[in-house]
């Protein structure tokens, strides 16, 4: 899973960040995480094609969030975006969008579906399993666990010449599938394959203060993509606005064991200030970054 930041300001874009959007690609498909104003146009200037996304997941209706979907939406379409893509947000995302499209008389050559989750949905989409939990916002605010295909183990070779069996294409049997057979007689492939490696977890938060859901969403996880509005002198600001700080997604991180930590949703307030709110951040928990704008980041391989 590789992810690259599109927009890591919060509220409003400023010369240096844009306004909420991730993208997530996966081996045979590519996601995006929110879609403020401009992701399209942060598009560009990347590798990232609009007719491959094939799901968007909306954490929050608030603008900042959204209100670049309906125009990804109609150049995905524009571009010659055929495949179905399905929109997850919270209930009002299928409203919003379907007046937005009426009203300015816009029409969509693919088939658009929008499923509105609840706490404690699952869905499985394009091999990965994504887990939703409602957080603490001053707006309805979701959070995603998405799980990663477990990977295979690799072929057992000794034992495999153990059995007689020469090299060939049943090499590629014993691998994929749960049985095999040689010379009439039926094996357990798992015998002759290594344990499989459980797939990459990655949980990326939308906006949020501290609470136990986002732990619940980020225990164990490979890597954790948390907002951090504010530095944390500013702890009431982000209790005013329903928001978190620098050391509270450390916090985070360090309770839950995470790999890696990536902040981001940063107050356009601390430009100019990167390094001090960089060093409040990897000070607490050294295996963080703060994102940037076109930031990429690989999980796995
Ligand atoms: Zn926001
Ligand atoms: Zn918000």
């Amino acid at each position: 899973m590789k992810l690259q930041f599109l927009g890591t300001g919060s509220g409003m874009p400023s010369k240096q960040r844009n306004v909420s959007g991730l993208a997530l690609d996966l081996p045979k498909a590519t996601w995006l995480i929110d879609c403020g104003e401009g992701t399209q146009h942060q598009m560009l200037y990347t590798k990232i094609k609009p007719r491959k996304v094939t799901a968007v997941w909306v954490t929050h209706l608030h603008g900042d969030h959204v209100f670049g979907l309906p125009g990804f939406l109609s150049t995905r379409s524009a571009l010659d975006g055929t495949d179905a893509l399905t929109v997850y947000g919270p209930k009002g995302m299928k409203k919003w969008l379907e007046g937005t499209f009426r009203v300015t008389g816009s029409h969509l050559g693919y088939e658009l579906s929008v499923i509105e989750y609840s706490d404690g949905d699952t869905f499985e989409q394009d091999g990965h399993h994504v887990t939703v939990r409602k957080l603490e916002h001053r707006f309805p605010s979701y959070g995603f666990r998405i799980n990663g295909p477990e990977k295979r183990g690799t072929l057992r070779v000794d034992k495999v010449r153990e059995l007689g069996i020469p090299s060939g294409p049943i090499y590629k049997t014993i691998k994929e599938e749960e049985r095999f057979e040689f010379e009439g007689k039926w094996y357990d492939s798992k015998e002759y394959v290594t344990e499989p490696t459980p797939g990459k977890v990655v949980a990326i938060l939308g906006d949020t203060t501290p609470c136990d859901q986002a732990q619940l969403l980020a225990q164990g996880a490979d890597l954790l993509v948390h907002e951090a509005t504010f530095m944390e002198n500013e702890r009431s600001l982000a209790r005013k606005y329903g928001h978190s700080t620098t050391r509270e997604a450390t916090s985070l991180a360090k309770a839950c064991s995470v790999g890696k930590l990536i902040v981001t949703h940063i107050s356009a307030r601390y430009v100019g200030r990167e390094e001090e709110f960089e060093r409040e951040v990897v000070s607490d928990f050294p295996s963080s970054l703060v994102a940037t704008d076109f930031l990429e980041y690989t999980v796995g391989d």
